[in-house]
């Protein structure tokens, strides 16, 4: 006698993957200052649409950014020479 006709039993898994997603980018610690300034600089490039249009340049924000990191990196290798010395 053939299958009485049953349909295909679907288990769900017991134990479901959690919904709780970590985020691909997530970091793992803080960051220095100067990485975050960094950081704010890169994303704003990504973030700003006058500076990612090649004919508009980068915006005002861009510069102050650029200017803000670099002065925060420089601190950084004049306190290492410093400390060195
Ligand atoms: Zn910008």
């Amino acid at each position: 006698m053939a299958n009485a006709g049953k349909g295909v039993d679907v288990h769900e898994p017991a134990n479901p993957p959690s919904r709780a997603v970590r985020p691909a980018l997530a970091a793992p610690r803080r960051l220095s200052p100067v990485q975050e300034a960094y950081e704010a600089w890169a994303r704003h490039q990504v973030d700003c649409g006058v500076c990612r249009n090649v004919d508009a340049g980068p915006c005002q924000a861009m510069g102050l950014l650029r200017r803000r990191w670099d002065a925060l990196a420089g601190a950084a290798v004049r306190r290492v020479a410093d400390e060195s010395a």
